[in-house]
């Protein structure tokens, strides 16, 4: 067994850092957003659907946790200029950015790539590869401003081993290790850490437009995930870098 299934982050374990959650209005995303707040940290939360948004909001003041932040971001249509402008206000606000989860995705449609058309190719190479990439590159100065800062990843079974019918979505989560394993090479020694997750079958909204006609409640919930998270977000996590790690 792994360290990071069973690892148990103390109340504080993230207090007082500065996270960035995409993808943080559902899914993987929400639950990551509310346990970071729950363990000290200010989250800032970007996705499009702003009253999403407002729940988790109003879910993390609830708590008692650090006030969130809401940014309305389209992955899909933000350009170079949009992430400069979000990297200059995060560093006006914060001085810093100690951490950055990459959770937001999407799945495109699942057929042969035969009948994949470039428009949703493009779409799903937009929002799960170009996008982190443009918003990593933005924020590396933001990071590197924090002492120990933590960027993580999203992949997928399909982003390690081809699968029929996973088409761009396959394809776009081997970019996503690609992406990490060069990016965490490049900092390696420094006080930066790029690392993947792989969440594995999980209850979203996302899982569901994949596996319309199976049983959710036999699979994992994102709440069950969140012990890699908060391992590869906290210190505890310091040192690794370039890693691929499996959140089931
Ligand atoms: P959900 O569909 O539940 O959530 C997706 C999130 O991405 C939403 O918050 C959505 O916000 C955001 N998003 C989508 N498009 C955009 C966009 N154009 N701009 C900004 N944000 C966007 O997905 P999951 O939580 O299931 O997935 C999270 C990650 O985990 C993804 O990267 C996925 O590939 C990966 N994964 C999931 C698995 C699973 O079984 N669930 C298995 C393996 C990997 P909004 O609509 O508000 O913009």
């Amino acid at each position: 067994m792994q360290e990071h299934f069973t690892f148990q982050a103390p109340l504080d374990a993230l207090q007082d850092k500065i996270i960035l959650v995409t993808g943080a209005s559902d899914g993987i995303g929400r639950e990551a957003a509310l346990t970071y707040a729950k363990h000290g940290a200010t989250v800032l939360l970007l996705a499009r659907n702003v009253k999403k948004m407002e729940a988790v909001y109003d879910d993390i003041v609830a708590l008692g946790a650090p006030e969130p932040m809401i940014i309305p971001f389209d992955l899909k249509e933000a350009k170079k200029e949009h992430y400069a402008e979000l990297s200059a206000q995060l560093i006006s606000s914060f001085g810093q950015l100690d951490g950055l989860l990459h959770s937001a995705g999407i799945l495109g449609v699942l057929s042969p790539l035969a009948h994949i058309q470039a428009d949703t190719w493009d779409d799903v190479m937009q929002i799960n590869v170009t996008a982190p990439f443009l918003l990593t590159q933005a924020m590396l100065p933001a990071l590197e401003k924090a002492p120990s800062a933590s960027v993580i990843f999203t992949s997928s079974g399909v982003g390690r081993t081809g699968r029929a019918h996973w088409g761009s979505y396959a394809v776009s989560k081997f970019a996503t290790e690609g992406l990490s394993q060069v990016i965490a090479d490049e900092y390696e020694g420094s006080t930066l850490r790029f690392n993947v997750i792989n969440p594995g079958a999980t209850r979203t909204k996302m899982r569901a437009q994949a596996f319309p006609a199976e049983n959710a409640e036999l699979l994992k919930t994102p709440a069950d995930l969140m012990p890699t998270y908060l391992y590869l977000m906290s210190d505890a996590s310091l040192g690794v870098t370039g890693a691929s790690l499996n959140a089931q």
